[in-house]
């Protein structure tokens, strides 16, 4: 697990791990049933719970219906994006938000969602299990995930980044990684980049981001490298041993990762996600909003 720090700074380091850990700086107790999916700013949910929903032809939406709940594969230890409190069993994030949405507009609340950690390497496995109903965590659309699954969105952008320890002064950007040992997780894009393009890098693959994270920390790596939206919030949970280097050197395009074939339930998410008005917005803001993060809502593509 990362280590839990003092907050030794004040500021906008602060703020931003206030905000990416879920915790709420001055505003008032968030109301509602535990917090979920409201504006840490005020009562007003950030989107509704709909009514006799009807979906024809979603073979997802009928086991759904059937089961009475809704299994939703996420990330547990990306702050900001998909993070569980370990002592609140809270779950936090802009990812676990825009799947908390997908619920609502499908007639689901919080009380009827049940999430399931799933690491990179197993989410194709677990969407076509039927083990999730669809999964929300930092997915990148790719053609060979598309070949097995499918995806709605995708509803946010970022690329690949680095994060080092504050006292690296050698590795600046992607330029500098010959050499160098970098870790990052198995079954994901920026390891596949690294293995394929950086051939006097060393790669190391572990389940979890989080993981890579304690060995770059206990020196046993040089750099961690996935996308910068995720690395923003461990350097943001731990400013005083680690930065965030460089920019971007790939595009991620997240989407909602779903069973190959659902074309109802694809065309029912692409849809709230483009009538959504202001929600992906208040989303955004809620999570990510004090990370210094400058995103727009991505166009749907087809
Ligand atoms: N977005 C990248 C991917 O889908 C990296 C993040 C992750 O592993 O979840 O592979």
């Amino acid at each position: 697990m990362l280590k839990t720090r003092t907050l030794a700074g004040v500021g906008l380091a602060v703020a931003a791990l206030l905000a990416l850990t879920g915790c709420n700086s001055g505003s008032p107790t968030t109301p509602g049933a535990s917090g979920e999916g409201v504006s840490p700013t005020s009562d007003k949910p950030l989107f509704e719970v709909a009514k006799d929903v009807k979906l024809d032809g979603s073979p997802t939406f009928d086991r759904i219906t059937k089961n009475g709940k809704i299994t939703i594969g996420v990330k547990e230890d990306q702050p900001g994006l998909g993070y569980k409190d370990a002592t609140t069993g809270k779950r936090t994030g802009f990812d676990v938000d825009i799947a908390r949405w997908v619920a609502a507009s499908l007639g689901y609340s919080e009380d009827k969602i049940e999430f399931k950690a799933i690491p990179s390497a197993n989410r194709e496995q677990a969407i076509v299990n039927g083990d999730v109903d669809y999964y929300v965590g930092t997915y990148s659309i790719t053609d060979k995930r598309k070949a097995v699954i499918d995806f709605a969105g995708p509803y946010f952008v970022t690329g690949q980044g680095l994060l080092v320890r504050k006292s690296e002064d050698t590795i600046k950007s992607e330029k500098d990684l010959a050499g160098k040992t970098v870790c990052s997780a198995t079954g994901s894009t920026p390891l596949q980049n690294i293995q394929q393009n950086f051939p006097d890098t060393k790669a190391v693959g572990v389940d979890l981001y989080s993981g890579c994270v304690e060995q770059l920390i206990n020196k046993q790596v040089d750099a961690v490298t996935t996308d910068q939206a995720i690395l923003i919030g461990y350097a943001a949970q731990d400013p005083t041993e680690l930065k965030v280097v460089g920019e971007p050197f790939t595009t991620e395009k997240y989407g909602v990762g779903l069973a190959k074939g659902d074309t109802a339930f694809q065309t029912f998410v692409n849809t709230m996600f483009t009538d959504g008005g202001d929600t992906w917005k208040a989303i955004f803001e809620k999570n990510l909003g004090a990370s210094g993060m400058k995103v727009a809502q991505p166009a749907i593509e087809k």
